[in-house]
C-alpha cells in the first residue's frame, strides 16, 4: 500500500476460528477486487516450504497457540508493501493481539488508509461443529464442510480431484486451544476496535448462506 489514495480501505475480517473469515475473504476478494491476505495461509506456506520461518512456527501452530507478534508483524508489513495492495487489502486472521492491532494502526495511518472492521459473530457450539467438519484441498486451498458444504465426491476436491485433508489444527484438542487463545488474546482486540474504530460493524455469521453474509459486508463497506 502506498500513501495518498483516498479510496483505499483495509477491511479487517474479525472473528474466532471457524467464524467464516476465510470463506468470506475468498468471496469478497473477487467482488471487491482487493487481495486476500491471511496470516494463517502465509504461515502454512512457510511450514510447507520447511524454511526458517516454517520451522520456527510449525510446533506452535500445531498446538493451537499464537506465533510471536514480531514475526507476524514483519510478514504483514512486507506483504502490504507490495503494489497489489495499492487499491486496498482484505485482512483475515490479523490482527490477533493488541500489539498486532497497534502495529496495524501505525502502518495504515502512515499510508492514510482507513480501517474497516467487520466482526463475524457465531455461536461457539456452531464453531466447534464447523471446525471439526472442515476439510481442505491441499492443492488449491478450497474449503469444504461435511455438514454444510460437502464435496460432490466424498473426500475429493471438486476443482482438481486432490484428496481432501483435515488441517492438523482442526482436531478437537487443538480446536479448544485455539478458542482459548482467541478468548485470552484476541477478544481484547475486538473490544479495542469496538471502542476506537469509527467503522466497526457486527454481522451475524451463523446461519445465513455465505453469499448473503458477503452481500451484507459489501453493503457495510459501501461497495455493494
Ligand atoms: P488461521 O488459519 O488464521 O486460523 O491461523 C492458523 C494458526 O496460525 C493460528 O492458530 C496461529 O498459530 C497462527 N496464526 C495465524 N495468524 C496469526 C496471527 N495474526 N498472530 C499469531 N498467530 C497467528
Amino acid at each position: 500500500m502506498s500513501a495518498g489514495n483516498n479510496s483505499q480501505v483495509a477491511l479487517v475480517l474479525f472473528g474466532p476460528p471457524g467464524s467464516g473469515k476465510g470463506t468470506q475473504a475468498k468471496i469478497l476478494q473477487a467482488s471487491l477486487g482487493i487481495p486476500h491476505v491471511s496470516t494463517g495461509d502465509m504461515l502454512r506456506e512457510h511450514v510447507q516450504a520447511d524454511d526458517e520461518i516454517g520451522r520456527e512456527v510449525k510446533a506452535i501452530m500445531q498446538s493451537g497457540r499464537l506465533v510471536p507478534d514480531d514475526l507476524v508483524n514483519r510478514l504483514i508489513e512486507k506483504r502490504i508493501s507490495r503494489p497489489d495492495t495499492d487499491g486496498g487489502v482484505l485482512l483475515d486472521g490479523y490482527p490477533r493481539t493488541l500489539e498486532q492491532a497497534d502495529k496495524l494502526t501505525g502502518l495504515l495511518r502512515a499510508r492514510g488508509v482507513a480501517e474497516v472492521v467487520v466482526h463475524l459473530r457465531v455461536d461457539y457450539n456452531k464453531i466447534i461443529a464447523r471446525l471439526s467438519g472442515r476439510r481442505q484441498c491441499p492443492k488449491c486451498g478450497t474449503l469444504y464442510n461435511l455438514a454444510s458444504n460437502p464435496p460432490k465426491t466424498e473426500g475429493v476436491c471438486d476443482r482438481d480431484g486432490a484428496r481432501l485433508i483435515v488441517r492438523e489444527d482442526d482436531r478437537e484438542p487443538v480446536i479448544r486451544q485455539r478458542l482459548e487463545a482467541y478468548e485470552r488474546q484476541t477478544r481484547p482486540v475486538l473490544d479495542y476496535f469496538a471502542r476506537t474504530c469509527p467503522r466497526f460493524y457486527e454481522v451475524e455469521g451463523g446461519d445465513a448462506a455465505p453469499e448473503t453474509i458477503a452481500a451484507e459486508i459489501r453493503r457495510l463497506v459501501g461497495k455493494s
